[in-house]
């Protein structure tokens, strides 16, 4: 039996700690072709890059793996990673991440590290989007590491039925202290945003997002829950944004 692909990106860029994490975990289980950003893409969502060229620079800094470095973003990662490099290739698994940070709840709607496992799952690719409720580069990722085998392998051996992708966030603990896998549904939790206004030094007002996350909705089938008791998160989604349970009712009152 041939072994699987595994299409491996993310959006911290190609010298992300996090990314070199889960490479040495999906090298263990086939063959890994890299195609990821050549610069932090954080909070890029689904950007794909139309009127610029972009570059694609294949480097050698994996041992022994394909890599390639893009200019894009990371999107645009595994657009380019099925019609340039694979080419012909269907990969059997895409693993984006390990993000340095969380993409619960919201968040999948603004994270490059979502968007990217979205995009290969659109393709009909089984696709692992992965996060540490970490952001610091020096995170570390060897406590996630049992965790992050058993859902790789369980994901090649029994596919994923009803979806293509899952979000899997991971809490910040030890591996001891991790108490296991939920499957969840995501957090309808926001971001409080303020925007700080200064002035450039010609004197021209600039604004700084910044803000802090609110727990407003921390129900027992969340991702937040899940996180915030130790265990870690699964949250099946996919492309379809269609409120399904709402169709009658546009037809039947509003548009009636
Ligand atoms: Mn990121």
């Amino acid at each position: 039996m041939r072994k699987p692909l595994i299409l491996l990106t993310n959006d911290d860029g190609i010298n992300a700690p996090g990314l070199r994490a889960s490479l040495s975990v999906a090298k263990e289980f086939g063959e890994v072709v890299v195609v990821a950003p050549d610069s932090p893409q954080s909070a890029k969502g689904h950007a794909i890059t139309i009127s610029d060229p972009i570059r694609l620079k294949k480097v050698d800094v994996f041992e022994g793996v394909e890599a390639y470095e893009c200019s894009g973003t990371p999107v645009d990662c595994v657009k380019l990673a099925k019609h340039v490099v694979l080419k012909n290739r269907q990969a059997d698994l895409c693993i984006s991440g390990i993000n340095h940070g969380s993409n619960a709840s919201i968040n999948i709607l603004y994270s490059g590290t979502v968007s990217a496992a979205m995009e290969a799952s659109l393709e009909g690719i089984p696709s692992i989007a992965l996060s540490l409720l970490d952001f610091a580069w020096t995170a570390d990722f060897r406590q996630a590491r049992p965790f992050l085998k058993l859902i790789v392998r369980k994901v090649l051996e029994k596919g994923l039925p009803n979806c293509n992708l899952i979000n899997v966030n991971i809490p910040k603990l030890t591996t001891a202290q991790i108490k296991g896998i939920k499957v969840c549904r995501q957090s309808d939790s926001r971001w409080e945003e303020e925007f700080h206004e200064a002035k450039d030094p010609r004197g021209v007002p600039y604004y700084w997002m910044g803000g802090d996350f609110a727990a407003t909705d921390m129900a027992e089938d969340t991702d937040m829950w899940a996180l915030k008791n130790g265990y870690i998160s699964i949250v099946p989604s996919g492309h379809d944004l269609t409120k399904y349970d709402a169709i009658d009712q546009l037809n039947e009152v509003t548009f009636a």
